[in-house]
């Protein structure tokens, strides 16, 4: 007999967190990888979210907290909403979790029945299909093209509609393209949206402080759809606190009602210390806290250096993204081609000739939904990259 269920036998394993493992493991190996595969940022927790912690500590903050989080995290991520995107929520709209892929887990859960569709425009963040696949939604793929910048547009989304949708999922600054919706696109699809009642968003802004080309725009600021919009973010990219795992929604008081009994059933609550940061966290105004305006500056020219470096590997389709830490070119104009052992037909075997070859981990497009491609994270130091941006060249050179 099978000893797993159907379930988790049927999922895939994050290929983001694999392709991770994998490098590690090379690593411990004694090989010299250079890892552009996971996103996270390199720098330290800015030293004051560090201190809030350790008092949280001391002040012996080491019990349950209340499953959506406590009072004073959710009153703090209301204020952040207020200052940074000018939108207005209660703290029973808040539900803090353990990492924003939780977040979204859960909202998934408590929208999306069986059979139900959930529209993603393709490249998405590699781990939506699965949770919804968990949810034994569908998924409806919408493709975008690389000369529009990977954005879906509302006619594409219009079509895609039909009456069995329930969710439509992005992430602006997107992972994996690095791109972003302008206001006006964002209010062309709530246009789209506000025609269905029954269909839900969920948008993931998780890299919203990581922006080069000025203010954030959020989907629910528009009113014909602000009561059908799930925002999702958190601390980990923008505040370099990936291991804190703390991610949020804000939302409609019903869903965020049942994303609280979900979490009640499935964690308690997340961690009481990482819970206390972040409320520092929150209260760092973003125009103003240097800790995360030099983070951005520092992204902003690695992103420059990589781009000059991708642009100068011949047969690589590459546009400059405007958000988050991601180059996601077009590298098909190598597949059919060869190297020794190593024939390229797809994004998986590039990916692990890059691994293997030369000691590059990026990660296959195709765990994006895009097999053309593959993505880079640039979120190391600018040594490394020149280093690895130099072997990812040679070793495509070699191929014929
Ligand atoms: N979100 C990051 C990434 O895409 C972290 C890894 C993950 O959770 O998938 O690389």
């Amino acid at each position: 007999m099978e000893i797993l269920s159907n379930r988790i036998l049927n999922m895939a394993e994050s290929e983001t967190l694999a392709m991770t493992a994998k490098a590690r493991e090379l690593k411990a190996q004694g090989k010299d990888v250079i890892s552009l595969s996971i996103g996270e940022p390199d720098f330290n927790t800015p030293e004051v979210v560090k201190d809030a912690a350790k008092k949280a500590i001391d002040d012996n903050f080491t019990h349950y907290p209340p499953v959506p989080g406590y009072p004073d995290l959710r009153e703090a991520i209301c204020t952040k909403f207020k200052r940074d995107n000018n939108l207005d929520f209660k703290p029973e709209q808040i539900v803090v979790s353990t990492g924003a892929k939780q977040s979204i887990y859960q909202v998934v859960q408590c929208l999306v029945n069986p059979g139900d569709e959930v529209i993603i425009p393709t490249p998405f963040w590699v781990s939506y299909k699965e949770i919804v696949r968990v949810a034994e939604g569908k998924c409806v793929y919408v493709k975008t093209k690389l000369e529009n910048d990977f954005k879906v547009t509302p006619q594409q989304l219009e079509e895609a509609i039909t009456p069995r949708t329930k969710l439509i999922m992005f992430s602006s600054p997107s992972n994996p393209t690095g791109m972003l919706y302008t206001k006006d696109e964002l209010r062309a699809i709530a246009d789209v949206v506000a025609k269905h009642d029954n269909v839900f968003v969920m948008a993931d802004e998780i890299y919203e402080h990581i922006n080069f080309v000025g203010g954030h725009e959020s989907i629910a600021q528009f009113e014909n759809v602000r009561d059908r919009v799930i925002t999702v973010n958190g601390v980990a990219k923008g505040f370099a606190m990936t291991g804190w795992r703390i991610g949020f929604i804000a939302a409609p008081t019903v869903i965020a009602k049942a994303c609280n009994k979900l979490q009640g059933q499935v964690t308690s609550a997340t961690c009481s210390i990482a819970q206390k940061a972040t409320v520092c966290a929150m209260l760092l105004d973003p125009k103003s806290s240097k800790d995360i305006i030099d983070m951005r500056n520092i992204f902003m020219q690695r992103r420059d250096m990589v781009y000059k470096l991708l642009c100068d590997i011949p047969g690589l389709k590459v546009r400059l993204p405007q958000g988050a830490f991601y180059f996601f070119p077009d590298v098909s104009s190598y597949y059919g081609k060869s190297h020794g052992e190593y024939k390229i037909n797809n994004s998986t075997d590039l990916a692990m000739y890059l691994l293997n070859e030369a000691n590059v981990a990026t990660v296959m497009g195709s765990a994006f939904g895009d097999d053309s491609c593959i993505r880079l994270s640039y979120a190391t130091s600018e040594d490394l990259l020149r280093e690895a941006l130099r072997r990812i060249k040679e070793a495509l050179l070699r191929l014929n």
